[in-house]
């Protein structure tokens, strides 16, 4: 059985691809590379012992689409391509639009052509805005974004919904990701982010490993535990088993319709407390100072995960250490390539 994963050569991704070929299913990955690179399917091989099947190309590009529902007919699609780098989609706001809302628009126009209905959709936390409630439930209001990344995942969402709406045979889940660290336990793949990390984990694999001098901790003065941004990080591993528990269930199950499920760990972590785990955790010292606070942020954000265990039978098993040690060997192979 085939399953179309757009994004598929990514960060989350590659994670993805391990799973779903390690429980037999066939992944069809279609990416253009505009942040990844071909050597990271080679290490997925290395992983399962089996080469993904790979087409370079854009989900924009309708005659791509076709030739790769032509060629394999996937069952359902795992849908991650898209760009994601919150500040740069303030500075660029059609090119992540057109990115991300118009690729979907295409993908779905040739799903429907193909008859594909199934498609699980890579949303993210950030859809929630600044929360009113912690732990954050799916019923929580959606669309207060601050960023066109933020929005484009909530327009999306939107089309998705009213796509099931519509089409009675359509199943669609929007997985609402809180935040993904880590790398897998081989050290073979992981996140490499170009130019100077957005996120928190990245940065501080860079510190520790000696690549930057230290980080800024943006902001000390929140309502948490220590003052500093709490977050509810979840390993990659099991975001991606997440993955394939939404696909298994669909194929599984005939239930129709859109639903949006939080995948996170339901606990909160400040960034100082992250910045120790770490330390822990590798060994290393990561130094760091006080900084403002980061435009746009919120004091805290992390899930109620019980929906993810009702629909799904899925939970977060890797704890932070896991997180730190992973992404530490990780950090350590991407150093000495
Ligand atoms: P990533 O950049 O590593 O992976 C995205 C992949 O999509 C890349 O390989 C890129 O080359 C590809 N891509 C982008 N635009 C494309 C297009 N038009 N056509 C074909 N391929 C295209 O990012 P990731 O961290 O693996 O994220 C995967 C998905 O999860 C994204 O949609 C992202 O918005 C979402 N997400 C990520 C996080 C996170 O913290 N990493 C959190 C929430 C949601
Ligand atoms: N953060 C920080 N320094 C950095 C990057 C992030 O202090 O260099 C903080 C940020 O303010 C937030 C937390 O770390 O409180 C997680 O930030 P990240 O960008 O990784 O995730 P997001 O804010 O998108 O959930």
């Amino acid at each position: 059985m085939k399953v179309l994963v757009t994004g598929g050569a990514g960060y989350i991704g590659t994670h993805c691809l391990v799973e779903l070929m390690q429980a037999g299913i066939e992944p069809v990955v279609l990416d253009n590379l505009s942040n990844a690179d071909p050597s990271a399917l080679a290490r997925v091989e290395q992983i399962t012992g089996q080469a993904p099947i790979f087409i370079e190309g854009d989900i924009r590009d309708h005659r791509v689409l076709e030739l790769t529902f032509q060629a394999h007919r996937p069952q359902a699609v795992l849908h991650l391509a898209g760009l994601k780098a919150v500040g740069e989609s303030v500075e660029k706001p059609l090119e992540y639009y057109d990115n991300n809302i118009a690729g979907t628009l295409q993908l779905l126009h040739t799903m429907r052509e193909y008859q594909c209905r199934q498609i699980v959709f890579s949303s993210s936390a950030t859809v929630y805005g600044d929360p009113q409630t912690l732990p954050i439930p799916e019923s929580a209001p959606i669309g207060g974004t601050t960023n066109p990344y933020g929005t484009s995942k909530y327009m999306i969402e939107r089309i998705l919904s009213d796509w099931a709406h519509a089409d009675p045979q359509a199943q669609v889940i929007a997985l609402r990701y809180f935040n993904p660290v880590g790398a897998h336990p081989s050290g073979l793949i992981g996140e490499d982010p170009k130019g100077l990390p957005n996120n928190l984990m990245p940065f501080i694999q860079k510190v520790a490993v000696g690549e930057l001098e230290q980080l800024s901790v943006f902001g000390d003065d929140y309502d948490t535990i220590d003052g500093t941004g709490v977050r509810d990080y979840l390993h990659v591993v099991d975001l991606a088993k997440g993955h394939l528990a939404a696909i298994q269930r669909m194929l599984r199950e005939s239930d129709t319709g859109f639903e949006a499920i939080n995948l996170g760990t339901g606990n909160g972590i400040s960034v100082l407390q992250m910045v120790n785990a770490f330390e822990r955790a590798s060994d290393q010292t990561v130094a760091y100072q006080i900084a403002p606070r980061r435009p746009g942020d919120i004091a805290a954000c992390y899930a109620d995960a019980s929906c993810a265990l009702d629909k799904l039978n899925w939970r977060a098993e890797l704890d932070l250490t896991q997180m730190c040690q992973d992404a530490w060997r990780w950090q350590q192979f991407i150093a000495g390539k």
